[in-house]
């Protein structure tokens, strides 16, 4: 696909394209990516698991934040699972886009391409990413709260209300980071331990980058002279920094080009 995008603005494009060359150019790149991306397949852009009805009460008048807190899953487990489902239906109704698409890609063609996302849809997967690190966790698997037990999760409306553990009957969820939880630890340390390997280049898209493991690798990548480049249609914590290009327009609609030699690009 080569054709003008029309969503793009005339700076944008050109951004764009040298975005991509730039990352043909840099091989070892990391994307961090957020709601936005995602938004592009028609899920609602949201915070972590909670922001789906960002600004919004349930209809049991409860905020958002708190039916999805710990604290409640505890006391009131059928009311977080009944929010967790609602959030499992909109994914199972979308699928990856052309950006998730475009970032699989080009693990196979570059040296090393790492993921990291706020996103609990799975589409990286999906999409063929290997190298990808869910910060907020993920819909696809249960896991017990008390034993270990822990299995791929069949479609979450064919489960009871509150679905037990198969082995000790304890309530199970899935493992996604619900407000008031920390960031699960073993994502936290691959993180670091790529991070300090290092990447010559970092793209941020689609995420409002609030939370300084987000904004922090941008400063850190930039500070090391490496490039650093923001998709977002908002401007963002990142926004201010000494970015190589800011993409305002594209969001993460991403465009597949072909080139010679099959070569993926950006543009
Ligand atoms: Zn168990």
């Amino acid at each position: 696909m080569n054709t003008p995008d029309a969503s793009l603005s005339a700076t944008d494009r050109t951004n764009l394209e040298a975005l991509a060359r730039a990352i043909e150019r840099d091989r070892d790149v990391l994307f961090i990516t957020g709601a936005g991306l995602s938004a592009d397949s028609g899920l609602p852009t949201y915070r972590g698991v909670g922001g789906l009805y960002e600004g919004t009460a349930t209809a049991s008048g409860m905020s958002i934040e708190e039916a999805l807190h710990i604290d409640t899953f505890k006391r009131r487990p059928h009311l977080t699972w009944h929010h967790i489902r609602a959030i499992a239906d909109a994914c199972a109704g979308a699928h990856p886009n052309r950006g998730h698409h475009v970032i699989a890609a080009m693990e196979q063609s570059l040296d090393r391409v790492v993921v990291l996302t706020q996103n609990v849809d799975g589409f990286h997967h999906k999409a063929g990413s290997q190298n990808v690190i869910q910060m907020h966790g993920n819909l696809e698997r249960l896991a017990c709260t008390t034993c270990g037990w822990s299995a791929k999760a069949p479609p979450l409306d064919t489960l009871p209300p509150v679905p037990r553990c198969p082995v000790c009957a304890s309530i199970a969820r899935p493992p996604v980071v619900l407000f008031g939880e920390a960031l699960p630890a073993d994502a936290v340390q691959t993180y670091e331990a790529e991070l300090a390997r290092g990447f010559s280049a970092v793209v941020s898209v689609g995420t409002s980058s609030l939370f300084p493991y987000i904004s922090a690798p941008v400063q850190v990548v930039q500070a090391a002279g490496g490039l650093a480049a923001e998709i977002n249609p908002s401007s963002t914590a990142v926004s201010r920094s000494r970015l190589a290009c800011r993409l305002a327009s594209a969001r993460g609609d991403f465009r597949e080009r072909r080139a010679l030699g099959g070569r993926l690009a950006l543009g």
